[in-house]
Order: C-alpha cells, then sequence, then structure tokens
C-alpha cells in the first residue's frame, strides 16, 4: 500500500495544498526509499517517510506524534520527492468526480422517466413515504416552497 491510499482523503488534500503552498522546506532524499523534510505550519514539523514501508514514516505533530498515522504532512512530503504522485492523485480524483457526476445525470434521467409513467396516486404514496422517511429539511422546503401555512 502506497502512501496516498493509506492517507484520508482530509490529508491527502490538505498534503496537495502544502505540496503547492511550498510548504515543504528541507526536502532531504536519505536513500532510494527514505527522505526526510520540514513541513512549516503554524510551528515547523519534521517528517520522516518511507516509501518502502509507509506505516514506518513519522511526523511530530499532534496527530501523527507516536501513532503509524499517514497525515498530510507526510503526503506533502511525498508529493514534493514524488511530483509525479501529485499529477497523478489530481488526476485520479477528477476522472472520480466526472464519472460520480455522469453516474448522477444518469440517475437523475432515469428517475425522471420512471416518474413520469407513475399514476397519480403512486405519486401521492412516493411524496407521503419521502416525507415521512426522508431527512426533515424535505418536508420543511417542501412547505415553504408551496406557502402551505
Ligand atoms: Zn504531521
Amino acid at each position: 500500500m502506497g502512501i496516498v491510499s493509506l492517507a484520508s482523503a482530509k490529508s491527502c488534500w490538505r498534503g496537495l495544498d502544502y505540496y503547492k503552498e511550498d510548504n515543504v522546506v528541507k526536502l532531504n532524499k536519505i536513500n532510494e526509499v527514505e527522505y526526510s523534510s520540514i513541513v512549516k505550519e503554524n510551528k515547523n514539523y519534521i517528517v520522516y517517510l518511507n516509501i518502502k514501508h509507509p506505516r514506518k514514516s513519522t511526523c511530530d505533530c499532534p496527530l501523527a506524534k507516536g501513532r503509524s498515522v499517514i497525515c498530510k504532512h507526510i503526503v506533502a512530503t511525498y508529493f514534493s520527492a514524488f511530483p509525479e504522485e501529485a499529477r497523478n492523485f489530481e488526476e485520479e480524483q477528477s476522472k472520480l468526480q466526472e464519472e460520480y457526476e455522469e453516474y448522477q445525470d444518469e440517475l437523475y434521467e432515469k428517475v425522471i422517466r420512471y416518474i413520469n409513467k407513475m399514476q397519480k396516486n403512486e405519486l401521492i404514496e412516493e411524496l407521503i413515504h419521502i416525507f415521512d422517511y426522508g431527512p426533515e429539511w424535505i418536508y420543511d422546503d417542501f412547505i415553504k416552497r408551496n406557502y402551505i401555512e
């Protein structure tokens, strides 16, 4: 497992920001698999990165200190050492976003087609079901939009 797949999505995005904003200073290549760096934030954090054994990577920030957590500072260090991985991450994320949007569009069209085929009593039943089991705001929003007092 790589650094990106072990880190949370939030740490990946924050790590990408830190990398792009040049918060990673003093990147040092120890050997082919080990790096060290200092990542600037409110204070400076000392990062040790091991790409062969990602869980051995360390950072002295509150989130990662003493735990095998891949924090945003470790991710930022990883992206600084391997800029092509930062590009891969961004490309993959925008591809996923596109796929998700396409899926949502298809779903929307399917639902509209289905609704158009429904009988009035079926529509009424479905609407009541949504009010009963959907989130509260659906009901509130319906009442507001239709000026129901
Ligand atoms: Zn950290």
